[in-house]
């Protein structure tokens, strides 16, 4: 059968490998294997989230409530912006798909950091628009600028704090560099990490609010499956110009979110003291990777995220020792498919830290 010819150059998404997997592959009991691949916050999520939709199971025959009204409140109280400037996800995966759908087609270009979040390739080429990336690892405005001007993209990303590297932008630099972009080039910032970046170091805090005031073609991505443990259940979130956001709305497909994650994420926003203590653990315990990589003579990026990214030397493959601490039950990221000799390791609690350690010390 003939597809689609957009789809003939794109690489399926690879996930970071479930622990059902490993449980079939190596016969490992459940409860002896730690996955720290997918950046998932290793408390889980905040009791409160637990018990509210524990409450509300009983509504699973009712289609949801389309309008989001709960979460969307939720938010716009957070941030302090308009509903109508809110659109709520399936994942902010799907925010991204939306805003490239929207804006990009095959005569487009779309520019991205060398290395960052592979969907915003994938969803690229869904409408089979042209990918232009920066030459150094870590996010360069001056290179992104160059291009900018070279290419005329139709869409820049920005992530910060990025995947799988870690590093973040000043938001001083970045409102400079925002200032710099013509108002038909959608620019979008992807704060996934940002609970955690802001913490580690003020001077890295994008306020979405100051963001779409400023600029009417940016648009602000943010989620519920990193701090605040959300993963399972598909939330995120985009905050752009009432303009942006109307033209997304059109790609929704109606009740894109579940009772049951709408009743979650709203719960979850209301509970912030959980998640600032599971912030705090994590930049806690990232001091530990920081030591044992300087203890083992192994380069860490500096991370502003709740994952640390490991930089192997030549005589050690980041497949091969990925695929050995798979072997012992420990789930890490190998970023080969990233093109680097690395593994991405997601900061856990201090006993699945520990037990890391142990494992990579026995293996190098
Ligand atoms: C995890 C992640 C997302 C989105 O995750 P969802 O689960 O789809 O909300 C987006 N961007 C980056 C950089 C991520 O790491």
């Amino acid at each position: 059968m003939k597809f689609n010819s957009t789809l003939e150059n794109i690489t399926t998404y690879e996930a970071g490998k479930p622990i059902e997997l490993v449980v079939r592959e190596f016969g490992i009991e459940p409860k002896d294997i730690i996955k720290l691949a997918s950046n998932e916050n290793p408390f889980g999520c905040s009791p409160k989230v637990k018990e509210a939709v524990s409450a509300i199971v009983s509504k699973m025959s009712l289609y949801p409530d389309d309008s989001m009204i709960k979460l969307k409140d939720a938010l716009s109280q957070r941030f302090d912006v308009a509903k109508e400037k809110i659109v709520i996800g399936s994942g902010s995966d799907q925010v991204i798909e939306f805003a490239i759908h929207a804006k990009a087609s095959s005569t487009s270009k779309v520019l991205m950091n060398s290395i960052t979040f592979a969907m915003y390739e994938i969803y690229a080429k869904h409408v089979g628009a042209t990918v232009i990336r920066t030459a150094s690892q870590e996010h360069n405005l001056d290179e992104f600028y160059a291009l900018y001007l070279e290419h005329k993209p139709e869409i820049i990303f920005l992530c910060t704090p990025n995947n799988p590297t870690g590093d973040a932008i000043d938001a001083k630099d970045l409102f400079d560099f925002l200032a710099k972009i013509d108002e038909d080039t959608l620019v979008i910032i992807d704060g996934a990490y940002m609970e955690y970046g802001m913490y580690r170091d003020s001077d890295k805090k994008v306020e979405p609010k100051e963001l779409i005031e400023k600029f009417n073609n940016v648009l602000y991505l943010g989620t519920f499956s990193k701090a605040y443990g959300l993963g399972g259940m598909r939330v995120g979130y985009g905050i752009a110009s009432e303009q942006i956001i109307h033209e997304l709305y059109k790609l929704r497909a109606p009740f894109n979110i579940t009772t049951l994650s709408l009743e979650a994420a709203s719960v979850a926003l209301s509970d912030e003291e959980f998640v600032k203590k599971c912030i705090i653990s994590n930049f806690e315990e990232m001091k530990r990777y920081e030591e044992f990589a300087k203890e083992q003579k192994i380069d860490i990026i500096e991370s502003y995220t709740n994952f640390v990214t490991l930089c192997l030397n030549e005589t050690q493959n980041s497949s091969s020792i990925a695929n050995k601490l798979l072997q012992k039950g420990m789930i890490v990221r190998d970023l080969s498919s990233y093109k680097m000799n690395a593994i991405r390791v997601t900061v856990g609690t201090v006993e699945q830290n520990s037990r890391f350690f142990e494992l990579l010390k026995e293996i190098i």
